[in-house]
């Protein structure tokens, strides 16, 4: 049998269901349809797209190397399956599943209307560990605390079987013809991507390596220095998650191997937290699903009346770009603009500075990461982003406002993270990096700092903001 192998965010080859099962049954067509529009407002920002380019020529050589091409096409994706199915005389379609609201009804059509003309389709689970209709509370309700979610999971059994990449693909004598990549014009046109290429390597090798240099090297430590912003202390495999170059099964398999390997409770510790936060993934894609206007509205319907401001264009540009005068958040902000990525840490920080101290509305910055992330992910972005705001499932209650200058000096003590990024700083001591405002004349000037002139004051008063944030929270409160 002929079967077209729909590629969306599953671009690997190892542990594969669909591919698995592609290749069972005969030869294999895959391809790659281009269909942003088909996601709704949450189209791939700039950030996603540069990756899915590279990503997608990674999957084609990996196609290639085993006899097979990509066929890449664009358009509305079911007209474009069934121009495949003519043009290959095709019986069925595979696909794994995406879990996104928009994609799930799409999906849904379009496995009718293949079916209605005589194509078998099935579709597989590749992306995560728990579908979201697997785990319920005993009332059948789904969870809305990570706690008992994560513990309810664990009670299932954790999935470590693994399929490994096939070494040969067949396919058939002519494969129908594609675009080039380069025609989807996934790449910026200015070239603010350039520093991304130091850090990443997209695609699936770029992801095995990562998580076997990430178990090899960190994982054990991770309990300790994943608040770190300063270290190399975390995995940083969330954009290969979300392209799926990598499944959560095999980061599970991989703890497994770990645990085997590195003795010791400390280790244990950083392998269980580590695939804990697996487990949060999980939980966000558990949310999405169950609570699909979360992505544009809040779970907690308190929140829905909350006179949250409007920032002037000044002020969010101070914020996107990294001149807010608060050095953490700048340096975080400053990070994800040259590299796609922000540390954990470090986006709790910038999303209460902007939630909380000025108090704009969580989806302005939702969409600013939503552009600028490399791993920029529906369910893990509204979940950050809710959890940040106090809006959301399991949030960080609305009265926690971050102080950006004390969790500096906890998780960034030196000052390393600063003068990597804001160099405008650099030679300030570690006393007064997270907070310059309150160093003496004498020391800004021998550190080359002039606030308000190379160095901005912060535009927000930390301590008048926080007061005015709680003030916010007596409403919230009184609010049904
Ligand atoms: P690690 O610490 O190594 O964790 C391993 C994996 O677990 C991650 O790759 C990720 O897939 C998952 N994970 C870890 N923490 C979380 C979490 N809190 N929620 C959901 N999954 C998690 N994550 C995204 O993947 N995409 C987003 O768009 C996104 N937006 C966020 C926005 C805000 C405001 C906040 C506070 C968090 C957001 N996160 C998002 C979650 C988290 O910050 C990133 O997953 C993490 O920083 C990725 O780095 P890592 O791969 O080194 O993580």
């Amino acid at each position: 049998m002929k079967t077209l192998l729909w590629f969306r965010r599953d671009l690997r080859l190892t542990d594969n269901p669909a591919l698995a099962r592609a290749l069972e049954d005969g030869e294999v067509i895959p391809v790659y349809i281009h269909a942003p529009e088909e996601e709704g407002d949450w189209a791939p920002g700039g950030a996603s797209l540069w990756w899915l380019h590279h990503s997608l020529a990674a999957l084609g050589e990996d196609l290639r190397a085993r006899g097979v091409d990509l066929v890449i096409r664009q358009g509305a994706s079911l007209e474009t399956l069934q121009a495949l199915i003519r043009e290959t005389g095709a019986q069925q379609v595979l696909w794994n599943r995406l879990y996104e609201p928009a994609l799930i009804a799409r999906d849904t059509g379009i496995k009718q209307q293949l079916r209605d003309q005589g194509i078998r389709t099935q579709s597989f689970n590749a992306a995560l560990l728990f579908e979201p209709w697997t785990v319920a509370k005993q009332d059948g309700t789904p969870y809305k605390v990570f706690t008992p979610f994560w513990k309810a999971c664990l009670g299932l059994g954790v999935p470590v079987d693994v399929t490994p990449a096939p070494e040969r693909i067949q396919g058939p004598a002519q494969l129908p013809p594609g675009e080039t990549l380069k025609s989807l014009g996934l790449l910026p046109d200015i070239d603010w991507a350039a520093g991304f290429t130091e850090l990443w390597q997209p695609g699936e090798a770029g992801a095995l390596a990562r998580l076997a240099e990430f178990m090899d090297e960190a994982v054990a430590d991770y309990d300790e220095m994943r608040n770190r912003p300063d270290r190399d202390g975390s995995s940083r495999l969330s954009p290969y998650l979300h392209f799926g170059e990598i499944g959560p099964r095999q980061a599970a398999a991989a703890c497994q191997v770990a645990k085997d390997r590195h003795g010791g409770k400390a280790a244990h510790q950083g392998i269980d937290s580590f695939l804990r936060e697996i487990g949060w993934r999980e939980f966000a894609h558990h949310l999405l699903y169950h609570f699909p206007r979360t992505s544009d509205e809040p779970l907690d319907p308190r929140f829905r009346k909350l006179p949250w401001r409007e920032l002037d264009e000044e002020t969010l540009r101070a914020w996107q770009r990294g001149r807010t005068g608060i050095p953490l958040v700048d340096a975080a902000m400053r990070a994800l603009w040259a590299t796609g990525w922000m540390h954990n840490r470090v986006r709790m920080i910038v999303a209460s500075l902007l939630t909380k101290n000025l108090g704009a509305h969580w989806l302005t910055g939702a969409r600013w990461f939503w552009d600028t992330l490399v791993d920029a992910d529906l369910a893990g972005n509204t979940l950050g982003w809710q959890w940040t705001a106090g809006c959301g499932a399991d949030a960080a209650p609305y009265f926690r406002v971050f102080n950006p200058v004390l969790q500096g000096e906890r998780f960034d003590p030196n000052g390393d993270y600063l003068r990597q990024w804001v160099p405008e700083l650099a030679k300030l001591p570690a006393k007064y990096i997270h907070r310059p405002w309150e160093a003496p004349e004498a020391i800004l000037k021998a550190a080359g700092v002039r606030l308000g002139g190379n160095y901005p004051r912060p535009i927000v008063d930390l301590a008048e903001s926080r007061r005015q944030a709680l003030e916010m929270w007596e409403v919230i409160k009184g609010t049904k």
